[in-house]
């Protein structure tokens, strides 16, 4: 497979960095080839808006979904954005990596979801879910958090990881057609032993070598707690 690595983490060092530079040698060596988007060192920015564009098309009122589908039809993207969306055309699988954030991505990672998936060019009106654009390609979060895996229960005061990452699984891959692989996450990365590191990063190995044979999920509108 041709996979695309989005990253964000602002330490190379960190356990993030660790999971990301795992996953890119072990896919390599399974045969896969590998790109990685690690967007804190492409300094991406994250604000959508005018600078996506090289020009705009109607001045007097900014519509940034007009915008996004004249780009995609002219070729109107910004040297930035047009590397990215090549390299999402590319993939046949798209990883992300990040900590969890304020229960979601880091911005930089949201914003990237914002500019990338644009109108036109990864969904249409009536392109989205099963007939979306990225019909045949797959997707997997993969992430730490900061609490402990025993915090995140359904009945508890986080809620399950499953209904935390609905708004991601549902709202953006799966609208642009994506199959969403479940995620793999390491719970508490940040105040884990290093036997609980390295059993992580082992488990990871494992998850990485059958990411072609696993099977997506089966995502509905509502997060799976309330199903
Ligand atoms: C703005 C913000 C919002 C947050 N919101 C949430 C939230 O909503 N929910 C939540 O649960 N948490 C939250 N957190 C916490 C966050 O999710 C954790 O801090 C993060 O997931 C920890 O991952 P890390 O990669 O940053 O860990 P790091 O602190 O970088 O790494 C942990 C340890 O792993 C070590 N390490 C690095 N490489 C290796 C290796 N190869 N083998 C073994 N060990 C290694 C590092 O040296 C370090 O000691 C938030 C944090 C911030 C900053």
């Amino acid at each position: 497979m041709k996979i695309l690595i989005v990253y964000a983490h602002p330490e190379p060092k960190s356990f993030n960095g660790a999971m990301k530079d795992l996953a890119s040698q072990v896919l390599q060596e399974a045969g896969h080839s590998v790109q990685i988007s690690d967007l804190y060192s492409l300094d991406f920015d994250a604000v959508g808006g005018v600078n996506d564009f090289m020009e705009i098309a109607d001045t007097k009122f900014f519509n940034y979904l007009n915008e996004q589908v004249r780009a995609t039809n002219d070729g109107g993207f910004v040297p930035e954005l047009k590397t990215e969306m090549d390299k999402v055309v590319w993939a046949d699988f798209v990883l992300f990596q990040f900590p969890l954030w304020w229960f979601s991505f880091p911005a930089i990672m949201k914003g990237w979801i914002d500019r990338m998936f644009a109108m036109g060019f990864s969904y249409e009106i009536r392109r989205n879910f099963e007939s979306g654009i990225f019909r045949e390609k797959r997707a997997m979060l993969a992430l730490t958090t900061g609490s402990p895996s025993m915090l995140f229960r359904s009945d508890g005061k986080l809620g399950s990881i499953e209904d935390i990452l609905h708004h991601i699984h549902w709202g953006m891959l799966r609208y642009v057609g994506m199959d969403v692989l479940p995620p793999f996450v390491a719970y508490g990365a940040a105040r884990a032993t290093a036997e609980q590191r390295a059993a992580y990063l082992e488990a990871y190995k494992e998850r990485l070598r059958t990411v072609e044979t696993t099977s997506a999920m089966s995502l509905l509108a509502l997060p799976p707690s309330a199903q």
